[in-house]
């Protein structure tokens, strides 16, 4: 019969708990993993960066990743909306590259295919499991988890791992919202016939707030441990995209008003 405690409880099964989870059964240890919902479930993030793939190597995944047909990826292309040029890349090319490609992938099936992989190397997954209370005491954790008909139950662990990507989630959906709403102002404004000048300074806007914005979202392993640095880095991507839209909405304020200026001038005889 088991002790009553788990070595470690695990909350969110996404790739951060799977990953925990299937290291630490690995190493003997007596792991938990509680998902509030049920897998396959949408996600955003299909594209992984070289940089994952040591890790899949060491999770004994990626023969699991060839057999579902993921596709290789060899390097990419960013392109501006508000731009016409992109630049591509190849991953061969990076600093200090060890591997020429990555994968892309319907996080759905990615998501579902790690966290099947921590349950066959030994954890147990609790779907449908939502953690509602983490208690802390000197010797062991204690979480409240409830499941999909609302009835809670209390376990106990010696250590609790957070990989619910929560604590920046809501600033980089807003710091999202801004961008999208200068990019449609952009638009607005390049139909309304907006001075060249006018849209390259508002471009210039939406550049620095895409890279205040991105790089939080694409390293949020970061701003785990830079909490503060990633909200400042967002709250500025959200001004920077303001005052891009600002720009762009006096400017398309002014050309509407404009010929009716004109026209309450009397034509000189
Ligand atoms: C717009 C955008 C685009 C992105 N594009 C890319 C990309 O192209 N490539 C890339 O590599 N990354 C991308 N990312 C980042 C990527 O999505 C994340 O890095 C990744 O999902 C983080 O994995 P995770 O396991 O930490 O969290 P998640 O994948 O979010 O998993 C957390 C899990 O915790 C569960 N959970 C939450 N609360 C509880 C609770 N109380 N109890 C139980 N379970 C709970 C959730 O249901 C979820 O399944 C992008 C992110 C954004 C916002």
């Amino acid at each position: 019969m088991p002790e009553d405690i788990y070595d470690v409880a695990i909350i969110g099964g996404g790739p951060a708990g799977s990953t925990a989870a299937t290291l630490l059964a690995r190493a003997s240890r007596r792991v938990v993993v509680f998902e509030r919902e049920k897998f396959p479930r949408f996600h955003i993030g299909e594209s992984l960066l070289p940089v994952s793939m040591k890790t899949f190597a060491r999770l004994g995944v990626l023969e699991k990743f060839e057999q579902a047909g993921f596709l290789r990826k060899f390097g990419g292309e960013i392109a501006s909306a508000c731009d016409d040029d992109g630049v591509k890349f190849y991953f061969k090319d990076g600093f200090r590259s060890r591997t020429e490609f990555s994968y892309q992938v319907t996080r759905s099936q990615f998501d579902q295919l790690l966290l099947n992989h921590a349950a066959e190397n030994g954890a147990e997954v609790r779907e449908e499991a939502a953690v509602k209370e983490v208690e802390f005491f000197s010797d062991r954790v204690e979480l409240e988890v409830a499941d999909k008909t609302g009835e809670r139950n209390k376990i106990k662990a010696r250590y609790v791992i957070d990989s619910t990507n929560a604590h920046i989630q809501g600033k980089t959906r807003k710091a999202e919202f801004w961008l999208v709403q200068l990019v449609d102002k952009f638009s607005e404004a390049n139909t309304a016939g907006v001075d060249e000048a006018v849209l390259k300074d508002a471009r210039r806007k939406h550049d620095e707030a895409h890279a205040h914005w991105e790089w939080w979202t694409a390293a949020n392993g970061a701003a785990f441990h830079n909490t503060d640095q990633a909200k400042d880095s967002l709250n500025r991507s959200m001004v920077l995209a303001q005052e891009g839209i600002k720009i762009l909405d006096d400017a398309i304020k002014a050309r509407r008003s404009a010929p009716a200026k004109a026209a309450l001038v009397a034509p000189a005889r």
